[in-house]
């Protein structure tokens, strides 16, 4: 078998695209890898076909183009070819459209899923690069292209729950806002800063349509988030989870702690030295010495001890399944927070209350802005991983290509694809 008939056969190519050569280039210095390229042409006898509107016409001219391919054993692997341009009666010179890449890439399709499927396997920007031998701009292009596929196949339909939260970004102190799936354990888009127009363009983007089918929306106790919120999607319901509450209360028994710490350490007492998180963290998830060291602390005597318990004893709240004795227990725990003499909890319990209709309507809905472990753990790497996210644009790629369930692969790699993330059947 001749090479040219055997790269025909590797590459699956039909009529009227047909190689015409192979060449090698051997390693050296610069080059670790040795190179194949592969000539492939487009039959002179064939017609040319519009690619737009599919009528044929007399060829125009070619231009040459190159693809990178999946390699040939260890050697990188591209294909060269010469393509025609016809000349549309109706729609004027249009290039042909090749067998195996996209119109705008310089990659095979095949090339494009796999790298795909390794950046969805090593979730790490930098480890992908090297595993396929490509420039830092070339794999920000494929999630691009992955995402933007992704995005334009993606369906809608049936929304009902939906989660409106912030998350940070970056070292400082900047934040961007998310909308999610909650049923679909996905994350639909995100957008800088966490401001009222922030959150009108993130529901712009879901249509009318999909909008009105929204039965509840969990979403933080922040203003513009509720305004933006109501506005969008007057029918469903706001719910407030216990996620956005233990943050109103942990603020506040926090700030009693370091109140009343200040105070202590005046009079050189150091009862509530690196007690912070002790104060902060789940009961349940406490270590064995910190078992110990909140048994030793003497919890009535002490204000950030009744601040933890008035914390502690809300949220009970959340096992309630209907609105009327939610509201009862809530009266009761409100009333014992206002009567603390502690300012902040009091406060944190005014808010509370503020949003009433919020916290009630988890009887009813029993929706938490919580993602998927697998999203959080997923930005963590990405955050973790700054150096390949330098802007927001590559963030919010990055989080659709991993947290978004797009279905990321070129067309026509179905067949070829076998990969227990690859959810397409
Ligand atoms: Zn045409």
């Amino acid at each position: 078998m001749r090479d040219t008939e055997l790269y025909q056969t590797l590459l699956g190519l039909t009529t009227p695209w047909e190689v015409s050569g192979v060449a090698i280039t051997q390693a050296s210095a610069e080059r670790p890898l040795g190179e194949v390229s592969v000539t492939v042409q487009w039959r002179a006898d064939a017609a040319l076909v519009c690619p737009a509107c599919g009528r044929s016409g007399p060829r125009y001219d070619s231009r040459l183009r190159r693809w990178r391919h999946l390699n040939t054993m260890q050697w990188k692997t591209f294909i060269a070819a010469e393509v025609p341009r016809v000349n549309c009666p109706q729609c004027g010179v249009k290039q042909v459209r090749v067998a195996w890449a996209e119109d705008a890439s310089r990659f095979t399709e095949l090339f494009e899923a796999f790298a795909i499927q390794v950046l969805q396997a090593v979730r790490s920007k930098v480890q992908a690069q090297g595993l396929t031998e490509l420039s830092w701009d070339q794999v920000d292009r494929i999630m691009e292209r992955a995402v933007a596929r992704g995005l334009a196949r993606r369906s809608l339909e049936g929304l009902s729950y939906l989660g409106l939260d912030e998350k940070s970004f970056g070292k400082g102190h900047d934040y961007v806002s998310v909308l999610h799936d909650v049923v679909g354990r996905r994350v639909l888009d995100l957008v800088p800063e966490r401001t009222r127009e922030a959150a009108d363009t993130l529901w712009a983007a879901i249509p009318e349509a999909q909008r009105q089918a929204v039965a509840a929306v969990a979403a933080d106790m922040w203003q513009p988030y509720l305004e933006a919120t109501r506005a969008a999607v007057p029918q469903a319901a706001i719910v407030h989870d216990k996620f956005h509450c233990a943050k109103e209360l942990n603020k506040a028994v926090d700030l009693v702690r370091r109140r009343e710490h200040r105070a202590l350490k005046r009079e050189g007492d150091e009862t509530l030295s690196r007690t912070k998180y002790l104060w902060l963290k789940n009961p349940d998830n406490w270590t064995e010495h910190q078992r110990a060291h909140f048994r030793s602390l003497k919890l009535d005597s002490l204000k950030v001890g009744r601040a933890w318990a008035i914390k502690e004893a809300f949220a009970d709240l959340w096992d309630y399944r209907y609105a009327a004795s939610a509201k009862k227990f809530f009266d009761r725990w409100y009333f014992w927070a206002t009567h603390s003499r502690l300012e902040p909890i009091i406060d944190a319990a005014k808010t509370l209350r503020r949003h009433l209709t919020g916290l009630l309507a988890y009887t009813k809905h029993r929706i938490t802005n919580a993602v998927a472990e697998t999203t959080n753990a997923t930005i963590q790497l990405i955050k973790a991983n700054a150096r390949g996210y330098r802007n927001f644009t590559q963030y919010r790629i990055a989080i659709l290509f991993h947290c978004g369930k797009l279905d990321l692969y070129p067309t026509g790699c179905d067949t070829m694809i076998v990969s227990p993330t690859h959810t397409k059947t």
